[in-house]
């Protein structure tokens, strides 16, 4: 019998959780069931009231009494929900009339939470895009922005992962995704920068967006507008 090394079994405890689940990038998705839904939210809400004893909180403060099963299931449905549910559901439409301009998305909301310190991350996202063979109704867009979204993120990954998935669907003549966004990881602590000074923001260009000037500054004005 082949002896696993120590190497390979550090390897596996990395890819395994003690439960034998599999482990994935804070931005990735794998759907789970509702049962597995259901024990997540039981396990969690566990360790948070460990959490809470060891920063000495008392649970018979009534503000706190049910705090871990509050951040458990807010955790599991909401903050993390991108990580653990499917892909939103696809509308796309023929381009019938061979539009071959852009058609731009904008004020979509961002809500996300930072991977390194697990602070909202708070803003806007636009997202426009030179048709190709088919359009995507706009509603979708927004619902596949707050799919990547809600996962611990980093912004600069946010913007690539929705133009990846966009370009995917649509392989559009030209996408470009601009994310403005206020991260609570720099005005809660560290530098504690003004709320206003701490914007950040990230744009990805692909196809004529990338290559032609002329139609990026159209599209950097209309996003202005
Ligand atoms: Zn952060």
């Amino acid at each position: 019998m082949k002896k696993i090394t120590d190497n390979e079994i550090i390897e596996i405890a990395d890819k395994y959780n003690s439960f034998g689940e599999k482990l994935f990038d804070a931005n990735e998705n794998y759907p789970i069931t509702d049962s597995e839904r259901i024990t997540m939210i039981e396990r969690l809400e566990y360790k948070f009231s460990e959490i809470l004893d060891i920063l000495r909180i008392s649970r018979d403060d009534p503000n706190c009494a049910n705090t871990p099963h509050r951040l458990a299931k807010m955790y599991v449905n909401e903050i993390f929900s991108g990580r653990f549910v499917q892909p939103p559901e696809m509308t796309f439409f023929p381009n019938r009339k061979q539009v071959d301009n852009l058609v731009i998305s904008k004020g979509i909301q961002v809500m996300s939470i930072c991977s390194h310190h697990w602070q909202p991350i708070a803003g806007r996202c636009t997202v426009g895009y030179i048709p190709a063979k088919r359009v995507i109704g706009l509603s979708k867009i927004s619902r596949i922005v707050e799919w990547f979204s809600r996962r611990g993120q980093i912004q600069e990954e946010l913007g690539e992962q929705i133009a990846d998935f966009l370009q995917e669907l649509l392989a559009p003549k030209a996408l470009g995704v601009v994310i403005n966004a206020r991260h609570y990881c720099m005005i809660a602590r560290g530098v504690r920068g003004s709320e206003e000074d701490t914007i950040m923001t990230t744009s990805v260009m692909r196809g004529y967006l990338l290559k032609d000037l002329r139609l990026r500054n159209e599209f950097i004005n209309l996003i202005d507008k």
